[in-house]
């Protein structure tokens, strides 16, 4: 039987439950319910009152013990991957511990719950695979989809975080297994921004993988089919999506790593009948955009003086590219004018218009040109000023390409944004090293700082995480009914205006990971502000957003 969910009058927002509400709760439910779960921080009032008398040692903790017990253990821990089960153990047994912990020290805990540790986590799921954290909806389910949605144990979802699993980071066709990063993904929702985690719910479309080792996995845990594809691939994403709508009408859809080809259909396809966004496409894009604004910012330079090279023309590379456009164009920049400042690299070579083997998102950046082969080449003829890398072609940014780079500019902006860290078109050290420290440099995942000659170089980090929890809490806060790209514009702009000169002069170029959640504070501001600016917000425009969007979040507290 269909549930009927609430109307938008009966609530517009359901506080998180207290644990006061859960009287009808055995003591025993509360200690293995991650939301209510406080361990030995349950006081002995609490105790008394929920019948645990007996089920806990005598101890009674504050939350700051627990956190020390608990990174105290983390900090003991051998390898990444054992710190990542750690964590998503306490993730399944005390949420408040387990963001607390998060929010306390991004810097340190994020790669660890996503990039780059979620990479291999995804890799190796079938084998550290404890308790389910979302929903496994398998073509089995054809016909289906609202019942599985119905089992789900809320009723007000806000946030699906959604992947098929076919390319996963860049490690391609992970099937079931790409679960991982829906689960880390809306983690980050609530550790950075506050949207709350019982409303958020974590999915993965399993509809079979082409991944050869996979299928032949014994501890593989998905369907051991190969991919649907075509006229029932296309209807079995309708069917979930109608589903969506009918079980959890206020809730909001973000696709995550689906592969290229059906990435921006499903984007266009949905996007103006479900408040939706692709993360890969758009969230990148944001990011990429800011830390293309920032840099100009440190460099003293604008827009219209830059060339921009993209090594990958993906979603990522031509999301980015098409941002980049739109920026331009809202700074009076002609979009003819400012396509022909953005060139692509894809595995073919340049992309120029005698190529007859582009696809519609290539078309236009195929300017009149003759074909060049190698990336080296590519940077001599365009005399780019940045290069963005999007490839997935691990060390494809080499000496010879960063050299050209740096003689066509003086502080030449250096982008390897292919993930994990196995995939890096460079690494940190090699682009400042062969540009004697001139290099503007972030990176899709993390890198140690660098000394060169004695002086300290701080590469920063592109990662969607400065953009897409913020959205996410406003499209939250204010249930906008869509989120046009203009969205994702001022989420880059806002971000890029928060780099300070301090953080400037130690060549970073997005606020430091530490201060992710004042990141995403900015960012949910800009975004709420114009969602309510162009008559998207469904609820009414608060006298003050920040302080509002603040109530909406949630906090990891007993
Ligand atoms: P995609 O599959 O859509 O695109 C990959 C592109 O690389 C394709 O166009 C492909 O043709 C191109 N490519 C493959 N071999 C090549 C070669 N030899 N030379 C030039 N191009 C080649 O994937 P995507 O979503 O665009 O993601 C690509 C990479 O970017 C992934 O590693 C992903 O993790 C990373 N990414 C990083 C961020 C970030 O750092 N913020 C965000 C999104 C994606």
């Amino acid at each position: 039987m269909l549930r009927r969910s609430r109307s938008y009058e009966e609530s517009v927002f359901l506080s998180p439950m207290s644990i006061h509400d859960q009287s009808k709760k055995s003591g025993l439910d509360m200690l293995r319910d991650p939301r209510y779960n406080k361990g030995t921080g349950f006081t002995r009032e609490e105790r008394e009152k929920y019948g645990l008398m007996g089920l806990l040692p005598d101890m009674v903790s504050t939350l700051e013990m627990q956190i020390q017990r608990i990174e105290g253990h983390i900090k003991s821990l051998p390898t990444d991957i054992e710190k990542y089960v750690y964590f998503s153990d306490l993730q399944e047994r005390n949420e408040s511990l387990f963001y607390r912990i998060l929010m306390g020290n991004p810097e340190a805990y994020m790669p660890v719950v996503y990039t780059p540790t979620v990479g291999l986590a995804c890799q190796t799921f079938g084998r550290i695979y404890r308790r389910p954290k979302g929903l496994f909806i398998s073509a089995r389910h054809r016909g289906k989809i609202a019942d599985v949605l119905c089992n789900w144990p809320e009723e007000d979802v806000r946030w699906i975080c959604v992947t098929d699993g076919e390319r996963i980071l860049g490690l391609g066709d992970l099937g079931a297994q790409g679960m991982g990063i829906p689960i880390g993904k809306l983690a980050l929702y609530t550790a950075c921004a506050g949207v709350p985690p019982q409303m958020t719910l974590p999915v993965v479309l399993d509809i079979g993988t082409n991944n050869e080792e996979l299928l032949k996995d014994p501890f593989y845990i998905g369907l051991r089919e190969r991919r649907l594809v075509g006229e029932e691939y296309e209807s079995f994403i309708e069917e979930f999506v109608t589903a969506v709508e009918h079980i959890f009408p206020k809730c909001s859809i973000q696709w995550e790593d689906f592969a290229n080809p059906n990435s921006g259909p499903i984007l266009e396809r949905y996007r103006n009948r479900i408040s939706s966004f692709n993360d890969d496409i758009q969230g990148t894009a944001a990011v990429g955009v800011a830390g293309i604004l920032a840099a100009l910012r440190m460099k003293g330079e604008s827009l219209a003086e830059q060339t921009f090279l993209f090594f990958g023309a993906g979603s990522a590379g031509t999301g980015i590219a098409d941002l980049l456009c739109r920026v331009m164009q809202k700074d009076g920049i002609p979009l003819e004018e400012a396509r022909k400042k953005c060139w692509l690299v894809d595995s073919k070579g340049l992309v120029v218009a005698s190529r007859e083997d582009l696809t519609e998102t290539k078309r236009p950046f195929a300017h009149d040109a003759e074909p060049v082969g190698t990336l080296a080449n590519a940077a001599l003829f365009t005399k780019a000023t940045a290069l963005i890398g999007t490839s997935t072609i691990p060390k494809s940014f080499s000496f010879e390409v960063i050299e050209q780079m740096a003689s066509n500019t003086d502080r030449p902006i250096i982008f390897p944004f292919s993930n994990p860290t196995s995939k890096s078109e460079c690494s940190a050290e090699e682009a400042y090293t062969w540009t004697n420290g001139r290099a503007i440099f972030a990176s899709g995942s993390p890198f140690q700082p660098v000394v060169l000659d004695g002086v300290t170089y701080y590469p920063g980090q592109g990662n969607n995480v400065y953009i897409f929890p913020g959205l996410c809490l406003a499209v939250y806060a204010t249930m906008a009914t869509t989120i046009p790209d203009q969205a994702f514009a001022v989420a880059a702009r806002a971000l890029a205006a928060m780099v300070s000169d301090e953080q400037f002069a130690r060549g970073l170029i997005y606020p430091p990971m530490s201060n992710i959640c004042a990141a995403a504070a900015v960012v949910a501001n800009a975004v709420a502000t114009f969602f309510f600016d162009e008559g998207l917000a469904r609820v009414e425009r608060p006298e003050n957003i920040p302080a509002f969007l603040d109530g909406c979040a949630w906090k990891p507290e007993y």
